[in-house]
């Protein structure tokens, strides 16, 4: 029987490159493609001999040529730290509009399902709590972060515009902060930050008073939700994350909690725009994917914690 072929854009990224473990795992031929520009090649150096796995370095702002038929296009190619979209606004931009535009059209061409990896961002600093997909949002389209939300919003409202013209069957998800193994140590995001802080003994760094809130998802469970969305008859949006809530502060204590690195923190400025709360309404999630994150932070961070102290 002939594999079905998946083209993962952004592959070489965190959730990328677990993702193109997954479906191979599954039985599918996958076709990576990546720009390395926050992408890095050891996340899928170990799947380049396999027959089933190939990579393209390109940058998806630009025309995709793939010959063959495809099933699947999942577009996850974009800077996602604060910190990358902050150097690269630009490329950010131009990857969540140029980028979405043609791996759309790619999926058009090939009459195959496309799956967008959107993002919680798009609810920027919400004024609803938690944000369920009803919610539009609250974004400053002028800030700093305006390059990624809204990019994420307008590859939202493109994917809609072809499948209400094109008819292609599409698919939104919108992946709340997400943490694991294979994260950069120098990646800018809260979870690397404090590991790499108290494995250098430095103190950890809080952006404001700490108060300000996240829900962490595992990698597993995130990557568990992709698959269900992909294999669903549901076209979304549909957040994607673990709905337990913490502040920045609790989040800070843990790691000192599960290390036993000596009690240091330092407070440091907020970073403009930073949204103050974020937790995800999981129940559209629940009952149309049946699904729901099983790994809670503490044994998450330890299992992160674990992989970053493998010599
Ligand atoms: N943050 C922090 N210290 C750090 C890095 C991040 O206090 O060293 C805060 C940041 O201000 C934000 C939260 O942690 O409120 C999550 O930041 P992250 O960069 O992980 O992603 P975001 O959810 O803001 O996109």
């Amino acid at each position: 029987m002939n594999k079905k072929i998946a083209v993962i854009t952004g592959g070489c990224g965190f959730l990328g490159s677990y993702l193109c473990e997954r479906l191979i795992g599954e039985g599918f031929k996958v076709i990576c493609i990546d720009n390395l520009i926050t992408g890095n090649l050891e996340n899928i150096r170990h799947l380049l001999n396999d027959n089933d796995f190939r990579f393209i370095k390109h940058n998806v702002t630009k025309y995709i040529k793939i010959r063959e038929k495809i099933d699947f296009v999942l577009h996850f190619a974009s800077p996602a730290s604060p910190e990358d979209y902050l150097k690269f606004p630009i490329q950010t931009l131009k990857v969540g509009s140029l980028g979405t535009h043609n791996a759309l059209g790619l999926a058009k061409a090939k009459r195959a399902k496309f799956l967008l990896a959107s993002t919680s961002e798009v609810y920027g600093d919400p004024l609803v709590h938690p944000q369920a997909e009803s919610y539009w949002g609250n974004v400053n389209p002028v800030g700093v972060r305006g390059c990624y939300d809204e990019s994420k919003r307008f590859a939202e409202a493109l994917t809609m515009a072809y499948q209400r013209m094109h008819k292609l069957d599409t698919k939104i998800i919108r992946i709340f902060n997400t943490y694991g193994p294979r994260m950069r140590i120098i990646d800018g995001r809260v979870v690397p930050n404090f590991i790499h802080q108290v494995l250098h003994n430095k103190p950890l760094t809080i952006y404001g008073k700490g108060t300000q809130t996240r829900s962490f998802c595992y990698i597993d469970d995130l990557v568990n939700g992709v698959f269900c969305m992909m294999n669903s008859g549901i076209s979304g949006p549909v957040n994607l994350g673990n709905p337990h809530e913490f502040t920045i502060l609790r989040l800070a204590k843990l790691v000192i909690k599960l290390t036993g690195a000596k009690k240091d923190i330092i407070f440091k400025p907020l970073p403009q725009d930073d949204p103050r709360q974020r937790q995800p309404d999981i129940s559209k999630a629940k009952k149309l994917l049946k699904w729901s994150p099983k790994i809670g932070l503490e044994e998450g961070l330890q299992k992160t914690l674990e992989w970053f102290l493998k010599p």
